[in-house]
């Protein structure tokens, strides 16, 4: 029997939807405490994940829900790295 390869999932901070982990950015808070996008999705420390998408990114910041996922602040110049992440890359 052939089994097929399970995608794995994870939920977007702002929609609140389910997709495949790989068309997710992964926000990373490093053991160091530096918060960093996750481009490869293997940096360790605590991560969450939104949709490289700007509404999603807004209501994510918006509900501090990426603040409380990753149980640090968020500054202006995370925000903004981001941001150019989404545009650059949508
Ligand atoms: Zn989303």
């Amino acid at each position: 029997m052939v089994r097929k390869k399970k995608i794995p999932m994870r939920k977007c901070l702002g929609c609140n939807e389910m997709r495949p982990k790989k068309e997710m950015m992964r926000v990373v808070r490093t053991p160091e405490g530096n918060v960093s996008i996750d481009l490869k999705g293997k940096a360790s420390g605590r991560g969450c994940y939104v949709c490289p998408n700007i509404e999603c990114l807004d209501k994510a910041l918006k509900g501090k829900r990426i603040e409380s996922a990753l149980e640090t602040e968020i500054n202006e110049d995370i925000i903004s790295l981001l941001r150019e992440h989404i545009l650059n890359n949508g």
